[in-house]
């Protein structure tokens, strides 16, 4: 399959450029467009064909469903069962990186939800996401525009490197705005339920659902989160910032290490020979999180057999992004305390 790639201004995206991608997924074909949180794999939400060549594309295993995206909170009556409080409470927490799993309408294919009664609903501020949506006239489901497996994209040069020729169009508008994936909220429990910790600050969350719940690590299975999402290909493991430097010494004596840590951290490591991924500046988590997995992916390609990198604080915009550090890092862990 040929693949359309076409710059656009993420800010002003060009009406004709719009109405092409739109066309495109009116007639169930698949297109790649910048959000806030990381690069999108659209199809119509209301179509089962659509649905099921997005889980080709991506080789994502058919149990993990997709987010459906919409422009407009009002739009979601039509998709989804959502009282007055609901759709008031999601109306003031959209639009942007959060995401909200409400009970489903039939007219929502159960391919797109993996056989669930729930569907997940976003609304993205990005103006490129909210004009697609707009002029394609339906919901469109859109997981991130990856492979399955691999980090989420999140410029359009990862899409290209993981999609080119199994997907119709890739929109190119640039550096998404934040990096991680949104975080999920269950409001079809009886407590509000965080079910995936992402952009969206959680202390903020915590204003609008005083009683919050986070789901930590459990056996409650919520699907998709048992996949090993996120992680480059390259074996990874984390290390606190303190001993970061001697384990880095002690390893390098049996593999090719590349290391990714904050500019601080990095200043202070003088290994020779030690390649350096830089993710950002200590005192911005924000920033580190913007560039996690793109640093991934540079972590792919620097010939390393292991990457080390820095854990931060597990506060603030440090939440998500430690959960993401560790899932990457899960597999390569389990092996090291195996011996
Ligand atoms: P992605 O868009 O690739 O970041 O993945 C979407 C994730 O959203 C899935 O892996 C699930 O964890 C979650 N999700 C989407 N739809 C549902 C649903 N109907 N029920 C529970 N979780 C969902
Ligand atoms: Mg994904």
């Amino acid at each position: 399959m040929k693949t359309i790639i076409l710059k656009i201004d993420p800010n002003k995206p060009q009406k004709k450029i719009i109405k092409k991608a739109a066309e495109i997924i009116r007639k169930n074909g698949l297109a790649a467009f910048p959000t806030e949180t990381v690069y999108g794999l659209g199809c119509s939400a209301l179509s089962r064909t659509a649905a099921l060549k997005v889980f080709a594309a991506k080789n994502r295993p058919p149990d993990n469903p997709l987010i459906v995206h919409l422009a407009d909170v009002k739009d979601i009556p039509s998709i989804a069962y959502a009282d007055q409080k609901k759709l008031e409470l999601i109306k003031q927490l959209s639009p942007g990186p959060v995401t909200f799993l409400l009970r489903k309408r039939k007219i929502i294919p159960d391919e797109i939800t993996a056989g669930s009664p729930k569907v997940a609903v976003r609304i993205p501020s990005h103006p490129t996401a909210l004009a697609l949506i707009r002029e394609s006239g339906v919901p469109i489901a859109a997981p991130s525009a990856n492979l399955s497996t691999k980090p989420s994209p999140t410029r359009a040069a990862h899409v290209i490197e993981d999609l080119r020729g199994k997907i119709d169009l890739i929109l190119d508008g640039g550096r998404t705005n934040y990096g991680i994936e949104s975080t999920i909220i269950d409001l079809t429990s009886k407590v509000p339920t965080v079910l995936r910790l992402g952009s969206f600050d959680i202390e903020e969350l915590k204003k609008y659902f005083p009683n919050l719940k986070i789901l930590k690590k459990t056996k409650t299975k919520v699907p998709g989160t048992q996949y090993k999402h996120y992680a480059p290909l390259t074996p990874m493991i984390s290390v606190e910032r303190k001993v970061l430097g001697k384990k880095v010494s002690q390893l390098s004596k049996q593999y090719k290490i590349c290391v990714l840590c904050s500019r601080e951290t990095g200043e202070k490591i003088k290994l020779k020979g030690i390649k350096k991924i830089i993710l950002g500046s200590q005192k911005n988590l924000k920033e580190i999180a913007h560039n996690l997995f793109s640093c991934f992916r540079k972590l792919d390609k620097s010939g390393a057999d292991l990457g080390i990198v820095e854990r931060f604080e597990e506060k603030g915009a440090g939440l998500a992004l430690m959960n993401r550090i560790q899932k990457a890092a899960q597999k390569t862990a389990q092996c090291f305390q195996r011996g």
